[in-house]
C-alpha cells in the first residue's frame, strides 16, 4: 500500500504492506495514508487482525493513530493486536488518552525487547509470526508470517471401505491419531491421510543493512518483501543510513532461497525505480517491484501474464538478442502503427484540408502489417500469437509481465 521510503512522492506513499489471508488482513508497518490505501485497495479495515510495526522511524507508524480512530468510528468490537518494539504500547496508549478516543475494542500489545535473538510474537491455530532484530540505525525488527502445515487430504473412499463413518473418527485420523473400530481393527492415520501440506510464508524485511537475521527470516519463503532503498551506486549512502541496496536485497533472496523477491521502500530520488529492479534481477530471479495497490499472489500461477519473464524484459528494455529480436519487431511496429493512427485521427481535419500526400504510404503500411506477424507465429511454433501488453505507467512496465 506504500512503497516509498521516508519521503512520500506524488505517486508513492509511506511504508505499509497488507497481507490478506483467509479474509483477514495483517498490516506490516502503517505509514501515513495506509488507511486510505486500504480503502483504495478494497481491503476492509475492519478485517485487520494484527499490525506489525518494524521500528520507530516516523514513516513506519505515522498512520497508526488515524487508523485506530477510524476503527473506533466504525464501532469495531473485536480485539486488535499491535506488535512492535518496546515503547509501542506507551505510544499508542498516550495518544489514545490524549485524543480521548473511547475505543470500543481491546488492544493487545506484544512488545519486542532489544536483546532478543528471535521471538514468536503471534501464535495462532493456523499461523505464527516470528520476529528478529535487523541492522538499522535504531532497533528495527523483521517479521516472518508462517502458516502452519495443513493436514494431508483424507482418502474418503478408502476410509469408507474400511468402515469409518463418524466425524469424530475422521477428525482423529486427520489429527494424526490412530483409531480403533468396534470390531477391534486399528486404522493407522497414515493409511488414510496424505502427507501434510506445507503452509505458505511471507517475510517483511525493511530498513536494514544486509544481515544474517534477514536470511533466517526469509528462509524458503513464498514471498520476501525486502527494502531496496538505494541502487548499487549509492552503496556508501546505504551503509551510512542503515539501508539496503537492490543487490543487498537480491543477496538475501539468494541466500534464503525465497521463491519470489519483491523490492520496495524506494528512495524518493528514483522517479523510475527500474534501475533498482534491473540490479536486483541481475543477481536473483524472480524479482518484482512492489507497486501500490497491485496484489501479489502467493501462488504465482494465479497471476495473469506475469510468468513469462522472457517477453517482458526484452520488450521493455529494448535489448535484442537471439530469437527474440524477430519476436519484438511486429509488436514494436504494431505499437507505432497504433500511435500513428491515433495521431492521424486527432488531426484528421488538418490533413484532409491538405492534399492527400500522406494517405497512400499509410495505407500501404497497414496492408504490410499482418504478414510479418503471421510468419512470426509460425516460426516460433506457437499456435497462439504472443500477447502484447502496452505499459500504461512507468510503474507498470516491469513488475508484472
Ligand atoms: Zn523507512
Amino acid at each position: 500500500m506504500g512503497v516509498a521510503s521516508a519521503t512520500p512522492t506524488a505517486v508513492r506513499h509511506l511504508p505499509a504492506v497488507a497481507l490478506w489471508r483467509e479474509g483477514d488482513v495483517h498490516l506490516f508497518d502503517c505509514g501515513e495514508n495506509a488507511q486510505m490505501r486500504m480503502l483504495q485497495a478494497g481491503l476492509k479495515r475492519s478485517k485487520i487482525q494484527n499490525i506489525f510495526i518494524s521500528h520507530f522511524d516516523t514513516d513506519h507508524y505515522s498512520g497508526l493513530m488515524g487508523l485506530l480512530a477510524t476503527l473506533q468510528l466504525q464501532r469495531r468490537e473485536i480485539p486488535l493486536r499491535i506488535v512492535g518494539p518496546v515503547g509501542i504500547k506507551e505510544y499508542v496508549e498516550w495518544n489514545v488518552n490524549f485524543a480521548k478516543l473511547n475505543l470500543g475494542f481491546e488492544l493487545h500489545f506484544v512488545e519486542i525487547e532489544e536483546d532478543i535473538d528471535s521471538q514468536i510474537v503471534v501464535d495462532e491455530e493456523e499461523y505464527y509470526v516470528e520476529a528478529r532484530p535487523l541492522n538499522h540505525t535504531m532497533f528495527c525488527v523483521g517479521y516472518r508470517f508462517q502458516e502452519k502445515d495443513k493436514p494431508g487430504k483424507v482418502d474418503a473412499e478408502k476410509a469408507q471401505a474400511l468402515g469409518i463413518t463418524e466425524d469424530a473418527q475422521f477428525k482423529a485420523l486427520k489429527a494424526g491419531e490412530d483409531i480403533e473400530l468396534e470390531d477391534g481393527t486399528v486404522i493407522k492415520s497414515y493409511d488414510i491421510v496424505g502427507h501434510p501440506r506445507p503452509g505458505d510464508s511471507f517475510a517483511y524485511i525493511t530498513d536494514t543493512k544486509y544481515c544474517p537475521n534477514s536470511v533466517k527470516l526469509a528462509m524458503n519463503t513464498n514471498i520476501l518483501y525486502h527494502e531496496a532503498t538505494f541502487s548499487d551506486s549509492l552503496a556508501d549512502k546505504a551503509a551510512e543510513t542503515g539501508h539496503s541496496t537492490s543487490s543487498d536485497a537480491a543477496r538475501v533472496a539468494t541466500e534464503a532461497q525465497t521463491k519470489l523477491l519483491v523490492i520496495g521502500h524506494f528512495s524518493a530520488r528514483y522517479t523510475n525505480p527500474f534501475v533498482l529492479l534491473r540490479e536486483a534481477r541481475a543477481k536473483f530471479f524472480p524479482v518484482w517491484l512492489a507497486t501500490e495497490l497491485r496484489p501479489i499472489y502467493t501462488n504465482p500461477s494465479l497471476e495473469k501474464g506475469i510468468v513469462t519473464p522472457k517477453v517482458e524484459i526484452k520488450e521493455i528494455t529494448g535489448t535484442t538478442g537471439g530469437k527474440s529480436s524477430t519476436k519484438r519487431k511486429p509488436a514494436g511496429n504494431k505499437n507505432k502503427r497504433f500511435r500513428k493512427r491515433k495521431a492521424s485521427s486527432d488531426s484528421r481535419g488538418r490533413r484532409e484540408s491538405r492534399d492527400d500526400y500522406s494517405a497512400p504510404p499509410r495505407r500501404k503500411r497497414r496492408t504490410d502489417q499482418p504478414k510479418p506477424e503471421s510468419d512470426n507465429y509460425n516460426n516460433s511454433g506457437s499456435t497462439r500469437p504472443p500477447k502484447h501488453i502496452t505499459p500504461r505507467t512507468p510503474f507498470d512496465d516491469f513488475d508484472r509481465f
